[in-house]
């Protein structure tokens, strides 16, 4: 994982010398989060959440925290984003970028959005970010490892079920 405590024009060494996206790429990416956050619907938790996902072709789906009245209703905005870009065709992703109102630490996905997230491949970028555009850079293995994915599907099981 990367630590960039910089903001956004300072230079991130770790980051140049990675495979990962271009420092343009992350930032237009955690700002596209930072704008879906304004969309934000959370009249009970006061907590706006926005996510921008970076599709495998380079096009940008973006997703907000929906709540309800119902609680336990709500959609994380990182799950709102996955749900869109699946439903218009993508299932290929590079990146996802989260955005909060917290400023002294980096947002950070909830147990569900992890696995929702893992769905679609467990080497994909998750940028966690705070307000001032800084950002923690991880993969989605290292935020849910040891994980159960649509592959274990497939796995030899004991024919006790057969
Ligand atoms: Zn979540």
């Amino acid at each position: 994982m990367d630590v960039v405590k910089s903001s956004w024009g300072v230079a991130d060494i770790e980051n140049q010398s990675s495979r990962g996206l271009s420092q343009e790429t992350v930032k237009m990416l955690i700002c596209r989060s930072q704008d879906a956050k304004k969309h934000a619907y959370c009249p009970y938790s006061k907590f706006r959440v926005g996510a921008a996902l970076l599709t495998l072709d380079n096009s940008v789906i973006t997703g907000c925290n929906v709540e309800n009245a119902c609680y336990n209703l709500g959609v994380c905005a990182e799950r709102n984003a996955l749900s869109k870009a699946v439903s218009e065709g993508y299932r290929s992703f590079k990146a996802i970028a989260i955005a909060s109102d917290f400023c002294d630490q980096f947002i950070s996905p909830c147990g569900g959005c992890r696995q929702f997230m893992r769905e679609f491949g467990s080497k994909w970028e998750v940028y966690l970010t705070k307000t001032d555009g800084s950002y923690k850079k991880m993969t989605v293995d290292e935020l849910l490892p040891d994980s159960f994915g649509p592959e274990d599907l497939t796995m030899k099981k004991s024919d006790r079920y057969s």
